[in-house]
């Protein structure tokens, strides 16, 4: 539960300094838990959408991809159980008027106790807390709450509330009759994306004639009003999800459960973040869909926390959907049972889910390569910050900087950035002394910076800089693309 918040702060304040996350409607004060991507975020979100878009349907013969639309028939949520259950408990503190949802409320005073090297009493403060929400015991949640005089971080104080549910779903309305009692025409944001990939399934399976075992994935923004959304983009109101329903036999969801938790870490590693930066989280108090359900945890800079969601739905969405559309969602699987010697037939498929945010993503990636280094040396103060991101992830994967602006330097460079543009991003300056440039390019996470020099008039070569040694070498012009592609793909 390390809390850095300093570190968290810097992070926050570069990103909005070299244009990666600007708050949404900043001029008006902004808008709470909504954030806009400037020029180099959206490329670096872009980059990791596109890595794991590739990695599940290019990387899977039997994984697809759809885009469904955010909009969806209502009976939709009504079936998926959201309008029911898809609630927080959440308790309000009397004197500051402030709502908190109960979980977060609990597990802060534990991370005040594990900052006090009270480490045992918070994991038992957790433990307890995480049987009472299993149980939807609020009398016990506020109980505990009460026991261990948990304060409000604004008044101070413990006059709280009872502990009530709140629904987390954004709802507007559809057609000309502008009327928020008209429940007919109310319409929900959607909560996740997994819906759109399960009332097409059929569609899906029908014409792309797939068979089982086989995935749906889709990325989109989701929609949830969070009441506690104070962390960034860790936790927003609008978010991107990328999702991925495998839809499987009935009876080989723990075999295919275990093949997605060891998959999707195996993702998070060949990117070059360390091991030991993730953990499993398994749930105890499972969800109204689940029959089992784990987290992969980053160490963000707030503390270990959920990135992605591994769930083993089994078939209770194609189920519901089912009952409440009327129509059969059944497949017909006809492989042969070898217990029975005759085809599988017909049945509604179980169901591995991974979910993970898009958003939640950046931040860890943008954690993990943020880094402040001291380069003084005896005679002279220095400092840069770098963000060390796996180069193919990165927003620009090359700088190419004429040396001056004259003596035909930058219209060599030109022909470098036509020669490569349309490879992979490239980003052509020519102002500024070349010192001053590679800084700005390392607080951009450029893995390569290209110096064009009076020599490169000679002989055809530049200085190629690499972001994290600093190391330069002198190379042919002819072979900076590959030197580029090499490392990006
Ligand atoms: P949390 O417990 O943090 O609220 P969750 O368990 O409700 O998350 P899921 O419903 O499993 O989250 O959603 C899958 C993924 O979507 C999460 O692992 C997370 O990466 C992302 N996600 C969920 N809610 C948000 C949010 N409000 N902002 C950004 N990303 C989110």
């Amino acid at each position: 539960m390390a809390n850095d918040s300093n570190r968290f702060q810097a992070i926050i304040s570069h990103c909005k300094e070299y244009g990666f996350i600007f708050p949404s409607s900043e001029i008006y004060d902004g808008l709470q838990a909504v954030y806009d991507y400037g020029q180099w975020g959206s490329e670096l979100k872009r980059n990791i959408r596109d890595y794991w878009w590739n990695s599940m349907t290019r990387m899977h013969e039997n994984i697809v991809g759809i885009d469904a639309a955010i909009f969806m028939h209502p009976t939709i949520w009504k079936a998926s159980g959201h309008v029911d259950n898809f609630n927080d408990p959440m308790i309000d503190n009397k004197d500051s008027k402030k709502r908190y949802r109960v979980d977060h409320l609990i597990e802060g005073y534990a991370e005040e106790l594990v900052s006090g090297g009270r480490d045992s009493e918070a994991a038992a403060l957790v433990k307890s807390m995480e049987t009472l929400l299993a149980s939807d015991d609020f009398g016990g949640l506020k109980k505990l709450i009460e026991d261990h005089k948990i304060k409000c971080p604004i008044s101070g104080t413990s006059n709280w509330t009872d502990i009530r549910q709140f629904n987390l779903m954004f709802s507007t309305e559809f057609g000309s009759t502008v009327s928020t009692e008209d429940e007919d025409n109310k319409v929900y944001l959607r909560p996740e994306t997994a819906q759109g990939i399960f009332v097409n399934f059929l569609n899906v399976q029908k014409t792309g004639r797939m068979k089982i075992p086989f995935g749906i994935a889709q990325v989109g923004k989701a929609f949830r009003n969070e009441i506690v959304a104070r962390q960034f983009i860790f936790r927003m109101r609008e978010f991107e999800q990328m999702e991925m329903q495998f839809f499987i036999r009935p009876g080989t969801q723990q075999e295919w459960y275990a093949y997605w938790k060891n998959e999707r870490l195996q993702w998070h590693k060949s990117l070059g973040i360390p091991a030991e930066k993730f953990r499993f989280h398994d749930h105890v108090k499972l969800a109204h869909y689940a029959d089992a359900a784990c987290d992969i945890e980053f160490e963000f800079p707030i503390g270990f926390k959920e990135l992605e969601g591994i769930h083993s739905r089994t078939d209770f969405d194609l189920r519901q959907h089912q009952e409440f559309s009327k129509k059969k969602m059944q497949y017909f699987d006809n492989d042969t049972d070898p217990s029975t010697g005759k085809p599988y037939g017909n049945y509604i498929p179980y169901v591995i889910e991974t979910s993970i945010g898009l958003d939640r993503m950046f931040l860890a990636v943008m954690s993990y390569a943020y880094t402040e280094e001291d380069l003084s040396t005896p005679e002279k103060k220095d400092d840069r910050v770098v963000l060390k991101f796996p180069a193919r992830l990165a927003p620009v994967k090359l700088a190419i900087l004429p040396l001056t602006k004259k003596d035909g330097l930058p219209e060599i460079a030109r022909g470098i950035l036509e020669d490569c543009r349309s490879s992979f991003y490239c980003f052509y300056e020519e102002k500024d002394t070349i010192g001053k440039r590679y800084r700005r390019m390392d607080a951009l996470g450029t893995p390569f910076c290209v110096t064009v020099d009076h020599q490169t008039r000679e002989d055809n070569t530049v200085t190629i800089r690499h972001r994290d040694s600093m190391e330069q070498e002198r190379v042919s012009i002819d072979q900076l693309k590959a030197i580029v592609t090499k490392a990006i793909i």
